[in-house]
């Protein structure tokens, strides 16, 4: 046993693989080092189980800290995961998060029904009214929480403003970077304290996995890490390798998906069958200065269908090269309504009040010929208006 062992070593010794390998062990040997870790500093930053920290899960980790121009940043086993555990770890410095109406549904379900079942002290705001947040946010508020891009309006958020308003009284900001993506903001550079994405969607690409992470300084990164531990909900090393390869071609895939999301939301402006088009590069949109990186507006369009709910879901189910799906991100277009998918838990007052128009369309643009994507979305819109 131990002669193999020795063999196996000098072996790993002389071989540097270019990509990270797939450490798919729940344990690692124990040694001197690790035991002085575990004593330490509760075996943080030493491999000895991989619920706390496995070599891949880390490698995907600091791509994503990397493109976020962050200190450090943890995996966690989905988007949710790392909301919850992250909202739930600061929410121990004070009771009360102010957090915007324009969030993804599930998100809207934590803050508006698990957070308050806990104990703590949610206050829901318009994202778009900067007097609302001002008056929301008193001091001994832990948290301040948006959307950078919000799913599925696509309003970008003033996170400069809401970064002061939240440090003033003490809080920190928190934001879903998931829509927006590195590609066109940087959170952390606007003011923001933590970023948190569902790595599900654009940053590891394929919709082939599910995925989580935090983005921050390293104590904040290690103070949610903590807790993450005793919740839970530490990510694969196989799905970790996924997000790591992914990332490999990200700036590659948003470019693409970008430019065509651009000339989808231009073209669909002109459509006689569209009430009006949500995209954050079109001429005319409303929205905070200097949020977005210089020619960068995403891979995400919503558009709003004339007929309501019952026209935008039979052209959906006219459309040929986007696939009718929930999630958002992958090589692939994905379309889905959100009053009936990802923000199926709104009633129609919830819905209206957070701006989810009746017939709206929401795209995830993928790496298909653009010209195809949207001749094809034409012809189901023209289809339908003819009946
Ligand atoms: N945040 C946003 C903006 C999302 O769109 C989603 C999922 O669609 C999530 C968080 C949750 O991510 P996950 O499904 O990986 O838990």
């Amino acid at each position: 046993m131990t002669g193999r062992a020795e063999k196996s070593e000098g072996y790993v010794a002389r071989t540097r693989p270019v990509v990270p390998p797939i450490y798919q062990s729940a344990t690692f040997y124990l040694d001197d080092l690790a035991y002085k870790d575990i004593q330490q500093n509760g075996g943080l930053t030493e491999h000895w189980y991989s619920r706390f920290a496995n070599p891949t899960v880390d490698a995907a980790a600091a791509e994503i800290a990397l493109l976020e121009g962050a200190e450090a940043a943890m995996m966690t086993s989905s988007g949710m995961a790392a909301i919850a555990t992250t909202l739930v770890t600061l929410l121990q410095s004070g009771r009360r998060i102010v957090a915007a109406r324009q969030v993804y549904g599930d998100t809207r379900d934590l803050l508006v029904r698990d957070l308050p079942a806990l104990g703590f002290d949610v206050a829901v705001v318009d994202s778009a009214d900067l007097d609302a947040w001002a008056e929301a946010i008193t001091p001994g508020t832990a948290i301040v929480y948006a959307e950078t891009l919000s799913n599925p309006q696509l309003e970008l958020t003033n996170l400069p403003v809401l970064a002061d308003l939240a440090h003033k009284a003490g809080a920190k900001l928190v934001v879903d970077n998931t829509f927006a993506t590195p590609y066109t903001v940087n959170p952390l550079r606007l003011g923001a304290d933590i970023v948190v994405h569902s790595a599900t969607k654009f940053l590891s690409g394929h919709s082939d996995v599910i995925a989580g992470v935090v983005v921050s300084d390293r104590e904040t990164v290690t103070e949610i890490q903590r807790r993450m531990i005793t919740f839970g909900g530490c990510l694969d090393p196989h799905a970790a390798f996924l997000v790591w390869r992914g990332l490999q071609t990200f700036d590659v895939r948003l470019e693409r998906s970008s430019a065509t999301a651009l000339k989808l939301a231009q073209r669909l402006q002109d459509h006689p069958g569209v009430e009006s088009v949500r995209y954050p590069g079109l001429a005319g949109y409303e929205g905070p200065a200097d949020v977005l990186k210089p020619g960068r507006s995403g891979a995400m369009v919503a558009f709003t269908v004339r007929g309501g709910n019952d026209r935008a879901l039979k052209v959906m189910r006219r459309l040929t090269i986007a696939s009718e799906a929930t999630s958002l991100g992958g090589v692939e277009t994905l379309v889905s309504t959100p009053f009936n998918s990802s923000h199926f838990s709104l009633s129609p007052q919830e819905l209206a009040a957070a701006r989810i128009d009746e017939g709206m369309l929401r795209f995830s643009c993928g790496l298909e010929d653009a010209e195809d994507l949207i001749s094809d979305v034409e012809r189901a819109l023209d289809e339908t208006s003819a009946g």
